[in-house]
């Protein structure tokens, strides 16, 4: 194949985009990469009704955070412009038009009372899955059971009418779908979609394939949900005789719950605590809100990551890819059939992966500004410190001033687990002769230095240091674990150090 590669991600602005859309665009994205290609993107507005204020900034922002924005979209339009069907919406009609001069589509006037007694009717008759389609349309308002002249004159009249498909009765439909080979669908479980609403908009159906052609789309890349429409879009390109540049279709396999056991749904995640949203997002209509993997502390590269591999893997065991490297292993022959199970904590461990791969001085300025969020100060130097011995510690950037607190704030309370097993006369004894032997040194106090002082102290007293070591831990952070001991002695310094073990003696006491 020659020609230019052209993708689009198409979504609907009907709220905040899933995570699922996101891999949608992600995939695209790779994709166009890959093949010196072009990644576009299509607002699908023709749904008024579903339309929300602010979604496609939501949809603009999260592709950005992630790094993969559009190359023509509405807000970088390119030469396939406008890129809102809403604005699209003069183009659609004739189209629409020509299907019915070719006997593909028809007007029908039914309204909505008449269609619900269809299905009424037909349920009545136990048919399974009422449809105005090959059969019912035959007893249905439309330009094929109405005569030409009436069918003018309700025309004329200006009654309100749509415009759909008129599905053949007989008929295999194939597609070739890169992921999926070969699907071949009859056309007697196709309906007669509508192609044109009563308002003068077109459905997605009409407006995505007319919009693709127009677009020179070379491949469509999206969800899976799609793929019953797909046969349907197939007829529409032939109708309307652009079968020849028909683009390629890759349906993405479904994102399941984490067991497994159906498609993931925001209550699930809502239920168990993590978001399926790229940022938070609140909706202005419904005051719904949602939780975004932005705001909950996940690193760009470690949600590009976790949702590529999210159907997609290189086909060995390499796990952490940057954009980049993703662009070059990408392939949609590796994208898999089955759903693939949507497991947060391998979103957590890409987290703690890139995180660690952030410098101390990156990280010290984020717990700086937590710090002084809190209202309280530290110096830069200070806080890349404390990030360099919390890093491999967390799993997102605003853990590190949660577990941290007791480097800047010393304990006034001490863990009372901890101190009934381990303050004994033993910790008492060798933290006094620390004391002593800190009030002594002079040189620089680093970690080795704290350890070999406190090695002294133990030689000393006559006790083994691992034996006390968790209660020197405790009267120094209150805590019965935490990050390196001697790092963090260094960076309390001796007088902290001193002050606080003096007020641990104080306040601590040994309980048989
Ligand atoms: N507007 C559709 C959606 O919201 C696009 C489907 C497609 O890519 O064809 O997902």
């Amino acid at each position: 194949m020659n020609q230019t590669v052209r993708v689009r991600f198409a979504p609907s602005p009907t709220g905040a985009l899933h995570i699922g859309g996101v891999r949608t665009a992600l995939y695209n994205y790779l994709f166009a990469r890959k093949t010196g290609g072009k990644f576009l993107l299509r607002i699908e507005d023709t749904d008024q009704a579903r339309f929300v204020p602010g979604a496609e900034e939501y949809i603009q922002e999260a592709l950005a955070w992630l790094g993969i924005s559009p190359e023509e979209s509405p807000w970088h339009p390119g030469d396939c412009g406008p890129y809102r069907q809403s604005e699209r919406k003069p183009m659609y009609m004739q189209y629409a038009l020509d299907l019915i001069e070719k006997g593909h589509a028809y007007y029908a006037f039914d309204t909505a009372e008449e269609l619900e007694a269809m299905r009424e009717r037909l349920t009545a008759a136990r048919v399974v899955s009422p449809q105005y389609n090959s059969i019912t349309r035959t007893q249905m308002k439309n330009s094929l059971t109405l005569s030409e002249d009436e069918v003018k004159a309700r025309l004329a009249f200006g009654e309100p009418y749509v415009i759909r498909i008129k599905i053949p009765r007989k008929e295999e439909v194939r597609l070739h779908d890169m992921i999926r080979g070969w699907v071949v669908v009859h056309s007697s479980t196709l309906d007669d979609k509508v192609l044109m609403k009563s308002d003068g908009m077109p459905t997605y159906h009409l407006a995505n394939i007319v919009d693709d052609h127009l677009m020179k789309i070379t491949h469509v890349i999206r969800g899976e949900e799609w793929l019953p429409s797909a046969p349907l879009h197939v007829l529409l390109y032939r109708y309307l005789g652009w079968e020849d540049t028909m683009p390629q279709f890759a349906h993405l396999p479904l994102l399941l719950k984490p067991d497994g056991n159906g498609k993931l749904s925001k209550r699930d995640a809502e239920k168990q605590g993590f978001p399926i949203f790229p940022m938070d997002w609140k909706d202005p209509v419904t005051g719904e809100t949602a939780m975004g993997f932005r705001e909950a502390g996940y690193l760009p590269e470690a949600v590009l990551n976790f949702l590529a591999f999210l159907g997609w893997n290189p086909g060995d065991e390499r796990e952490l890819f940057t954009l980049d490297e993703l662009v070059e292993a990408f392939s949609i022959e590796r994208i898999g059939k089955s759903g693939t199970k949507f497991d947060i904590n391998k979103a957590k461990w890409y987290n703690e992966q890139y995180l660690r791969e952030k410098t101390d001085a990156e990280l010290g300025a984020f717990l700086k500004a937590d710090i002084e969020k809190d209202g309280l100060g530290i110096s830069e130097d200070k806080a890349a410190k404390i990030a360099h011995i919390m890093k491999d510690r967390v799993t997102f950037p605003q853990d590190i001033w949660r577990d941290s607190k007791f480097m800047l704030i010393a304990p006034t309370t001490f863990d009372q687990e901890v101190a009934s097993k381990k303050w004994n006369q033993e910790a008492v004894s060798v933290l006094t002769q620390y004391m002593e032997e800190l009030e002594g040194f002079t040189e620089e106090f680093s970690p080795e230095a704290a350890k070999a002082l406190l090695e002294k102290a133990a030689e000393t007293t006559g006790f083994k240091l691992g034996k006390v070591m968790q209660a020197v831990r405790l009267a120094v952070t209150g805590l019965g674990g935490g990050p390196d001991l001697m790092a963090v002695f260094s960076i309390l310094g001796k007088e902290e150090l001193a002050k606080r073990i003096k007020f641990a003696l104080e306040t601590l006491s040994i309980q048989s």
